[in-house]
This record gives structure tokens, sequence and C-alpha cells, in this order.
């Protein structure tokens, strides 16, 4: 049952009173110094909110991804993405195992998901195959009782300290007719395990939270740690892609939003030639348009979020609202530097964390060109390029 009005407004409320303790100048520290922000963690879990997505029955509130979308949005705008990112991997890489881990693992590790007692990552880029993911070449191999994994994962983000990773493995060679096959998914301790090396990357952006390099070699699993079947990882996977997209439309709607408030204010404020630079209309008409394709965009995004809970297909609006809120995002957050002129470098203006932060989102977790792909593909039924 979708919330009303006035209940998605009390959460609007509820997150900008919790960010009112931190703000853009503690968010500029914590990714100046890539320090995780625990206490910010600590107090989503405090609210509750860690466990939004998570069903009633593992502890969580059992909201949709229309309501997720509110906080996203507004952790975007107050915070930046290092905010959403701390949200994000409690309500998004917990989903194949909602849908397909065993009554045990769910018993387990959900309730300790949703109160933030335990963090997880999610492993699935490799070096060699990029968004070509069939082609990934960790294995699994079959030990006797057990499984030993090899091989390279990158970009895993919260590895670091992570307790459990979900990975994805293939467990039989790729086969060309059926590529998505022989691909297993493993839900497995990673925190103080053997076989596991992780290696921080220096990025761009986001830095707060890390992202690493992950060589693994005879890392132990186990049967009980397969959500869904051997062989058909990918399937329990895919679940879990449409609502990243969304969720990665409202964050990065939720940044346009935050550099545009800045900018216009600047706007306001800044005198040049003896008034506002927001007077000048090649100043006022961009923001004023970055206004219109924002809303725009969240209205698409809104669209897909209500079909995802209302259990309906929503592949295409997914993806488009993950493109046009990317789109419209990193416009107004490539704006917000153009008119704050030489200050927008200053890191005390936020403006360039923003950014930083909204350009990676063009590039992951899908390239806006794999969303095009997707579009000629699966809705124009172009012949496909890929
Ligand atoms: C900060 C950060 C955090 C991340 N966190 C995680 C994480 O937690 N877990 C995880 O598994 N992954 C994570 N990733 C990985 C991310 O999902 C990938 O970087 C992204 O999917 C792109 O893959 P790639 O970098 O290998 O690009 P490539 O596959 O090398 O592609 C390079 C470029 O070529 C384009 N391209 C390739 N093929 C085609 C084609 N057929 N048609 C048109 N264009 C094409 C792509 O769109 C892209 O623009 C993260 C990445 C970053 C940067």
């Amino acid at each position: 049952m979708p919330l009303d009005h006035d209940q998605i407004e009390l959460i609007r409320a509820n997150i900008r009173g919790l960010v009112k303790e931190f703000d853009l100048e503690y968010w500029r520290q914590k990714d100046k110094k890539k320090d995780y922000p625990w206490d910010f963690k600590d107090a989503l879990a405090k609210g509750g909110w860690l466990g939004m997505f998570m069903p009633e029955q593992y502890g969580g509130m059992g909201l949709g991804l229309s309501e997720v979308g509110v906080v996203l949005n507004e952790l975007g705008q107050h915070c930046g993405f290092n905010a959403n990112s701390v949200f994000q991997y409690y309500v998004f890489p917990p989903g194949p195992v909602i849908h397909h881990g065993s009554a045990e693992m769910k018993a387990k590790y959900l309730p300790a998901l949703a109160r933030g007692e335990i963090m997880m990552c999610f492993g699935v880029t490799e070096p060699d195959c990029g968004v070509d993911t069939s082609r990934i070449k960790t294995f699994a191999r079959r030990d006797g009782n057990r499984w030993l994994i090899s091989g390279r994962k990158v970009w895993i983000s919260n590895a670091q300290n992570a307790d459990r990773i979900l990975l994805l493995t293939r467990t039989a060679p790729r086969d060309p007719a059926r590529p998505f096959d022989g691909v297993t998914l493993f839900f497995t301790q990673l925190r103080g395990k053997k076989g596991a090396q992780i290696t921080a990357i220096d990025k761009a952006a986001r830095n707060a939270v890390d992202s690493n390099e992950i060589l693994f070699e005879s890392f132990e699993a186990h049967d009980d740690e397969i959500v869904g079947e051997v062989g058909k990882g990918f399937r329990c996977l895919i679940d879990g892609l449409n609502p990243e997209r969304i969720a990665v439309a409202y964050t990065t709607i939720g940044l346009g939003r935050g550099a545009l408030n800045l900018t216009v204010q600047y706007a306001k404020d800044r005198i040049v030639f003896d008034r506002p630079i927001g007077k000048n209309q090649a100043v006022a008409h961009p923001l004023a348009d970055s206004w219109i394709r924002l809303e725009a965009a969240e209205l698409m995004t809104q669209k897909a979020a209500r079909l995802f809970d209302e259990g309906k297909p929503c592949g295409p609006e997914a993806n488009a609202a993950k493109f046009l809120g990317t789109e419209a995002g990193f416009q107004a957050c490539d704006r917000a530097m153009q008119y704050h002129g030489g200050y927008s470098y200053a890191t005390e203006y936020h403006i360039e964390r923003f950014w930083r932060e909204s350009r990676l989102l063009k590039i992951a977790p899908i390239s806006q060109e794999m969303v095009l792909n997707f579009i000629s593909d699966k809705v124009l039924r172009l012949p496909k390029s890929y």
C-alpha cells in the first residue's frame, strides 16, 4: 500500500531534520579525508532508515522505491553522493538475498542488515570484461564440500568495511549460445577471511566510501552461501538492476537540485557590473532550464518507481529515468560550476564536489551508452549491437 502525500512529507521532514547534523561542510571534510561517515550511518540506523526497503518480516519498514526515492533525493540535495552511497548499500545489494536466498540465510543476515549491524558489498565488475558481464572470469571451483574462488574484481565499493560480499562467479565456462548460464552468486563472509586481497583505488569522487580492487585466490565459500541455484546467479542479480537504476536517477536529480539551489542563491548575491549576476538572462535562463529538466526527469523516475512498487515490468522506464536524471543532474552541476566562476574551484563552495559526483553517475553503475543500447534493442527492436 503506497504512502499518502502527508506520510511522504513526514519522511522528507525527518530526513531534513537528520541531515542538519551532517551539513555540506561535514561531507567536504569526510570526502577530503577519505573517512567513512560512521556517525552518519549510525544516525540512519537509529532512525530505522537502513531497513527502509527491507520487508517487515526481517525487521525492516517494508516501504517501496517511491518512498526510498524521497530519501535519496533529500540526501543527494543536502549532503551529496557520499551520503546516498552509505544509505544505498543497505537498500539495494540485499535484493537478491531477499528474493532468492534460503530461509536460513535470510533469517540470519537480513535483520542484521536492516539494523545496520553488518555491512555488505556488491562484487560484479571485473577488469577484463567491463559492461560485458557474461564474460566474467572469476571462477568458483568445487573442492570436496566447499567452493574455491579465484579471480579479480574491480571497483567494489564498501569492501574495506564490509562483513559480507555478494559475489558473482562463473561455475561453468561461458557458452556463447547461453552466455548468462553457468554463473553463480554467493553471499559469503569477506571480512577477516583468507584468500581476498583488498586494495583501495585512489579515485576522483565519492571518497568517503571506498572502492577497491579485490584479488581472490582460493577464497572459500560453501553451498549454504549460494543465492538461488548454481549456474543461475545472473537471473538473481538482474532483479536488483532496475531498482538500482531508479535509485541512481533519484540520487542524481538530488545532486542537481543541491547544486542548483546553491547557484540560485549565489546568482542573487554575487554582484558584477553593479548588479546580481542572476539578472543576466544568460545566467538566469540556463538555471530555469535546469529546474524544468530536473522536474521532468523526476516525473519519469516516479513513474518507474511506481511501476516497480506495483510489481509491474519497468525496464524501459527505469533505464529512461536513469538516463534523464543523470543528464539533468550533471547539467545542473556543470552550470553551477560556470556561474560560480572561479569560486567553483574552491572546495569550500561545495560545487566542485557535486560536479565530480554527478559526473560519475553517467558512467556507473550503468553507462548512458548501455542505457541507449537497451532502449534501441529491447524497446525499439533495432538489431542488437552489443
Ligand atoms: C566509483 C565507482 C564505484 C563502483 N562500485 C561498484 C560496486 O560496488 N560493485 C561493482 O560490481 N561495480 C562497481 N563499479 C563498476 C561500474 O559499475 C563500472 O565501472 C561500469 O559498469 C562501467 O564498466 P567499465 O568501467 O568496465 O567500462 P567499460 O565496459 O570498459 O566501458 C567503457 C566505455 O565504453 C562504453 N561501451 C562499451 N561497450 C559498448 C557498446 N557495445 N556500445 C556502446 N558503448 C559501449 C561504455 O558505455 C563505457 O562508456 C563502480 C565504479 C565506480 C567508478
